[in-house]
């Protein structure tokens, strides 16, 4: 029987297998026809698509907050990953373990297995994305002591506080990498009257992109439309003004970090200041992040090792415990 693990996020969905790892790494787009609703691409494929698209097909982001906002799409996008890493030998049906964000609704955890089942699985368990990305990024979550996980994604960002292999606490921000993006967007074109594409303005972020004063210090030229002209356009953007576009959102995701700190029962409170405060998902990557939560909250920040990869394997050392301690909290639906 295989046995697969998804991490399906907003920006990135990633897949392991069972005794491979990571045996999948696409962006989370899909590309269709406008008028068929046929999809023509996914993943790396589709997401050369996204802002060059001709009129007759469209490409998007189903899950862009950290929602399915389409859930046909959804399904189709992950029958594609499926038969990209498992062949089409469908006829032995995976067992599958989803992670999804902890802030999701009823409804929404419901639309996930349905699409998973759709796709072709045999059995899906949902996993919440605070406890895999905790045990992605190497904390001991069954130990009695307090520990904080805070995953920036593309939509979303997760602050948990877990303890005992459970979420203590959680507060989740639709406030991400994308809305970063936007903001960069936004900046450029209220002071340069210059209009870039989404994936300039992430290539800036992820170039020259940081939080805090003096780290990563430089400057990129990005190419956009001169809005009173209409013409190509190249402007010079440095560190310190990708800072100044980033200010607002980053306050909101430092502050939710410091209220969930607040909100903290006293004794766990003093396990995440002894044990610090651990940062995963893409956004962790941002230069000066950690300095910045560590300057306003006071507590050591850490990156974890993988970012990117944490919520991924950390489904995986929960379908290769043997004894499955660390699936407590999965059940499976069957189809
Ligand atoms: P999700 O789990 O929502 O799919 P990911 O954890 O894959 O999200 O992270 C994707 C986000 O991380 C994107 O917004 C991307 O721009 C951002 N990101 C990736 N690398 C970097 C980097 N080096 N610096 C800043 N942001 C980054
Ligand atoms: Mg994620």
């Amino acid at each position: 029987m295989r046995y697969f693990g998804i991490d399906l996020g907003t920006s990135n969905t990633l897949i392991y297998e069972k005794g491979r790892g990571i045996v999948l790494r696409e962006p989370s787009v899909v590309a269709r026809e406008a008028r068929s609703g046929k999809v023509v691409a996914v993943g790396g494929e589709a997401r050369l698509m996204l802002g060059k698209t001709p009129g007759s097909i469209t490409a998007f982001k189903p899950l862009r907050d950290g929602v399915i906002a389409e859930f046909d799409v959804t399904a189709k996008m992950l029958h594609r990953f499926f038969r990209k890493v498992a062949g089409n030998s469908f006829f032995s049906r995976p067992k599958v373990i989803v992670c999804i964000p902890y802030g999701v609704t009823e409804v929404e955890k419901r639309a996930v297995e349905d699409a998973t089942l759709e796709a072709g699985a045999q059995s899906v368990a949902l996993i919440e994305e605070p406890i895999a990305s905790a045990i992605g990024a190497g904390l001991n979550i069954a130990s009695a002591r307090g520990n904080m996980i805070v995953d920036i994604g593309g939509g979303t960002t997760e602050v948990a506080v877990i303890s005992l292999g459970g979420i203590v606490l959680s507060n989740s921000l639709r406030t991400a990498g994308d809305k970063l993006d936007e903001a960069i967007t936004g900046y450029v074109k209220r002071k340069y009257n210059v209009v870039i594409g989404d994936t300039s303005a992430e290539n800036l972020k992820k170039t020259i992109g940081s939080v805090f004063p003096g780290i990563k210090p430089g400057t990129m030229d990005v190419r956009g439309r001169n809005l009173l002209t209409g013409l190509p356009a190249t402007v010079t953007i440095a560190s310190e003004e990708l800072m100044e576009a980033m200010d607002e959102d980053i306050t909101h995701v430092v502050e939710c970090i410091c209220s969930s700190l607040e909100n903290t029962p006293p004794e766990l409170a003093a396990d995440i200041y002894d044990n610090g405060i651990m940062l995963a998902g893409g956004g962790a990557l941002l230069a000066g992040l950690p300095n910045l939560v560590y300057k306003v909250t006071g507590v050591r920040t850490h990156v974890a090792k993988m970012p990117l990869d944490c919520v991924a394997l950390g489904i995986g050392k929960v379908i290769e415990s043997p004894d499955n301690t660390l699936g407590d909290s999965v059940s499976y639906r069957t189809r």
